[in-house]
């Protein structure tokens, strides 16, 4: 959707970022035989799965109060356009980042510094945050596989809100709250996120 050319920008990393880290890199060591070998096959092999046990992040949660996705890996939870902090249910997502975006897997999707949520960064302006004015972008490029079947460690229904730029969960018969007022609006890919 857009081509804005990647900045870099520290990633303010927190206790529990470090300590996510730490533990993705284990896993990360203990798949490299895995990795090795789809490397090796060439970039015919690099799908989103391979790519996901490369470079991904977890502790990427559903919020219960607005819908949206959103970093539980520092001491506080952010933002929350419903009020207070975010608020933590159901699967610890696990984002593929900095891999090459595909037909079927998009980046530019931004961990916001003010709120902690993911919102789009491909568009000129940043959406709205529930923190006040635009998002603010920092540290990794995530890209989000979308419009491929789910899987026992997938989740779809994650979709882009054309009002704030957030990334929420559509599979609810409302769309939670939007930091622009109301619900949430629904526009483009069906997301599809890994868990662990
Ligand atoms: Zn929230
Ligand atoms: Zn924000
Ligand atoms: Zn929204």
């Amino acid at each position: 959707m857009g081509f804005l050319t990647v900045r870099d920008e520290d990633p303010q990393p927190g206790r529990r970022a470090v300590l996510t880290r730490a533990l993705g890199l284990t896993a990360a060591a203990g798949l490299g035989a895995a990795a090795a070998i789809g490397a090796a096959a060439g970039p015919a092999a690099a799908t989103a799965k391979t790519a996901s046990t490369r470079a991904s992040q977890a502790d990427w949660r559903f919020c219960t109060k607005c819908y949206g996705l959103f970093f539980r890996g520092y001491p506080t939870d952010g933002a929350c356009p419903a009020g207070g902090g975010h608020d933590a249910a159901g699967y610890n997502f696990n984002v593929p980042h900095d891999v090459p975006e595909t037909p079927t897997a998009q980046h530019n999707w931004r961990f916001c510094t003010k709120c902690y949520g993911m919102f789009f960064w491909g568009y000129p302006d940043n959406g709205r945050c529930p923190a006040g004015n635009a998002h603010a972008a920092a540290g990794y490029d995530f890209v989000l596989p979308h419009d491929i079947a789910a899987t026992s460690k997938s989740q779809r229904n994650w979709r882009f809100c054309p009002k704030c730029y957030g990334l929420y969960f559509y599979g609810y018969p409302t769309n939670g709250r939007c930091p622009a007022g109301n619900a949430h609006g629904m526009a483009g890919y069906d997301f599809v996120l890994p868990f662990l």
